[in-house]
């Protein structure tokens, strides 16, 4: 689909949101986490997450891009006014009829906050129909913490026990420093009604997942999106298969119990 860059703001020095609206002018309809293929022509494509939240303003979606490579490089030199390409939405996204009426704990470490941000604006525009929000944001130092008034605005709000942590700082900061299970000692939970939702690099899944499992929560109650390499978006490439799962299609969201099952069949 056709597509239009309806605006670009710097979040930290290495990432961008961009605002993008379908030339169509229709609504792309996506659930928490889902993903898109954004294409550049003479560059290529890849798989960004929805950053925006579906009950926001249908009409554009919100992109939040790092630069690495081909596709994200040539992103951040995009303007206002430029076109792209978008296919999707893709993925399962994340499973919000299992958490209605239920404790919900986010946990984002860097980049993750990009997905979940959907997840989290979602979740506090339906405030009602959930009990807990508990939201661990993790980042390398201050300056790396996306959203950052979002995320105040998160923190002062006393519907949302927020806890941030980052791996380094110096004055003013006056939060915690230190890896994002640090934050594991604040919070009391009732493993029975809680569903964790988790996004962030790879180091971090397993140490988070440990505190998860010691608090209680079930296996099929804990929630991981899996970034893997993904090409066509349509489970046909067979670049992001793992055991018969296609993760473009039944990912990028798998429980913990559905993720080590597929790590056993490795
Ligand atoms: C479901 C999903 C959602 C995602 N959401 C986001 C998001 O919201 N925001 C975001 O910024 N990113 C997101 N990503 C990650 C993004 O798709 C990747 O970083 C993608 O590779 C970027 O494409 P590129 O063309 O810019 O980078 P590429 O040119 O593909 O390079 C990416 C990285 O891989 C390295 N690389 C490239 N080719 C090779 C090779 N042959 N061997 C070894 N290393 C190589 C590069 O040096 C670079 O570090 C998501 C990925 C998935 C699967």
């Amino acid at each position: 689909m056709p597509a239009t860059v309806v605006g670009v703001r710097q979040v930290t020095d290495k990432e961008k949101l961009f605002t993008i609206s379908l030339d169509n002018g229709k609504n792309i309809k996506h659930r928490p986490c889902q993903f898109v293929i954004v294409s550049i022509s003479g560059v290529g494509e890849a798989p960004i997450s929805i950053s925006s939240p579906p009950t926001d303003s249908g009409k554009v979606i919100e992109l939040c891009v790092r630069s690495v490579g081909n596709l994200t490089g040539a992103m951040h030199r995009l303007s206002v006014n430029d076109k792209i390409g978008i296919r999707g939405p893709f993925g399962n996204g994340f499973p919000i009829e299992k958490i209605e009426g239920r404790d919900i704990l986010i946990v984002a470490g860097g980049l993750g906050l990009a997905p979940l941000r959907s997840l989290i604006k979602y979740v506090n525009n339906e405030r009602k129909r959930y009990r807990r929000f508990i939201l661990l944001i993790g980042a390398r130092r201050p300056a790396d913490i996306l959203f950052k008034e979002e995320v105040t605005k998160w923190d002062e709000d006393p519907g949302i026990e927020t806890h941030i942590i980052v791996d380094a700082a110096e004055p003013p900061w006056n939060k915690n420093v230190g890896v994002i299970t640090g934050l594991f000692k604040y919070i009391d939970i009732d493993p029975l009604k809680t569903v964790a939702a988790i996004v962030g690099p790879p180091v971090m899944y397993r140490f988070v997942i440990r505190e998860l499992l010691a608090k209680g929560i079930f296996e099929g109650n804990i929630f991981l999106d899996l970034e893997r390499r993904m090409r066509c978006g349509l489970g046909k490439c067979g670049h992001c298969q793992i055991n018969g799962i296609y993760l473009c299609q039944n990912g990028p969201v798998l429980s913990y119990l559905e993720a080590k099952k597929l790590q056993e069949a490795l």
